[in-house]
């Protein structure tokens, strides 16, 4: 038999999986590991699906999806983060934000291009560069410095291969973000190089304590940058599988030639819900943002009160606990507060080799989990005698 590709080959596994596989052959395990919200979607917006199927909606849409979907998200985007994008030549709906990843990368990429990936960073963006033929080029992005991208570390990056970069914030898995100042000092530096930069914004909507900022904000470098988003953890759809990209006309035109291959057109039935959610949704999106408020206000305390360092996160639903100072690496820790206190959080290190020394923590559970696992954390910091 012939060998199967080798870049699917040299893949490696993905860290999240491995230790979910060890955490399913145990009883009574606190998993505090999945990244997808733990309210059912909105009760209105199952019943717009619904009531879609009733009226026979059931066929293949646009390649693009509905239009009155992509005019909700083009308003929505205005209204809510400034970004201003045309419904019938810059929206893209797609499988989640999962296939925009996938498919800007194929859209971009010549074979060898270099493209600019943090590290940690989100799972998917590797295995995605390099399925496109792409190399990747980490930046390291620290806890001291609040793992904010620093410009004179994107300056040190480029060269003349780059030809993009990726970037996550709110961040999967640390929490960090950007700021609208912080942002105004890469400008100049993506302007003068010329790269794209697919910016993952699935987080925009659970941002805390300050405004939600985008590069696309920035109309000098617009036509370089390539929004993904998504209805899966704003309205708590993960289910659903829609996201969509938003991005100038000639890079939205490139993208949707794949999508119409690969994909025809997104699930009809979940482009009806997402209509519902947007135009109806959003008191339940800034219910859900105010619970995790709440989660995340009472886990960051507990870490730090237990000794365990930790970012007061300004967004998504997870934190990036330091756990350097019990001298053990991060997945001897995860291994150790899985076998004693049946409690399952992800090795740092699954986000890449710089996330070693801390562990990713969801608060995408409700308080009474959040609770008890901080009771068996603190009890297994006890166990290996821990000084604070
Ligand atoms: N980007 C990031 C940073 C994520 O955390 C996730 C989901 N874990 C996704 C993209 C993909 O989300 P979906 O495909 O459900 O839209």
């Amino acid at each position: 038999m012939k060998p199967i590709s080798t870049v699917v080959e040299q893949m490696k596994p993905s860290g999240i999986r491995k230790f979910f596989d060890l955490a399913s052959t145990m009883d009574d395990v606190i998993s505090l590991g999945v990244g997808e919200p733990d309210f059912a979607t909105p009760w209105h917006i199952c019943q717009a699906a619904m009531q879609s199927l009733a009226d026979g909606k059931t066929h293949y849409t646009a390649n693009r999806g509905l239009l009155e979907l992509r005019e909700e998200i083009a308003k929505f985007h205005h209204e809510h983060y400034d970004q201003n994008y045309d419904p019938k030549t810059e929206i893209v709906v797609t499988v989640g934000g999962s296939e925009g990843i996938d498919i800007s990368m194929r859209a971009l990429l010549n074979p060898g291009d270099e493209v600019i990936v943090m590290d940690p960073n989100y799972v998917a963006y590797e295995p995605a560069v390099a399925l496109a033929g792409g190399v990747c080029v980490p930046i390291v992005l620290t806890k001291e410095n609040e793992f904010k991208l620093k410009p004179e570390d994107l300056q040190a990056a480029i060269t003349d291969k780059t030809k993009a970069m990726i970037i996550n914030f709110p961040s999967n898995p640390t929490g960090g973000v950007m700021t609208y100042d912080d942002y105004a000092k890469l400008v100049p530096i993506i302007k003068e190089s010329g790269i794209y930069v697919v910016s993952d914004e699935i987080y925009a909507e659970l941002s805390f304590d300050q405004k939600f900022a985008s590069l696309a904000q920035f109309n000098e470098v617009r036509d370089q940058i390539i929004v993904i988003n998504g209805f899966s953890k704003a309205f708590a759809m993960t289910g659903w599988r829609l996201g969509y990209i938003l991005a100038d006309a000639p890079v939205s035109k490139a993208i949707t030639k794949i999508h119409q291959y690969i994909i025809m057109s997104a699930p009809v039935t979940s482009q009806y819900a997402a209509i519902e959610a947007l135009k109806n949704g959003y008191p339940d999106v800034e219910m859900m943002r105010e619970e995790y408020l709440h989660r995340r206000n009472l886990l960051v305390n507990r870490l730090n009160a237990m000794g365990l360092h930790t970012n007061m996160p300004h967004g998504t639903f997870y934190v990036f606990a330091d756990i350097r100072k019990t001298g053990m690496d991060c997945e001897t820790f995860c291994n150790e507060l899985l076998e004693k206190e049946h409690v399952a959080c992800i090795p740092g290190n699954a986000f890449g080799e710089h996330g070693e020394g801390f562990i990713r923590i969801s608060y995408a559970y409700s308080l009474n989990h959040i609770k008890e696992a901080c009771v068996r954390i603190q009890h297994f910091l006890e166990s290996i005698h821990y000084q604070k």
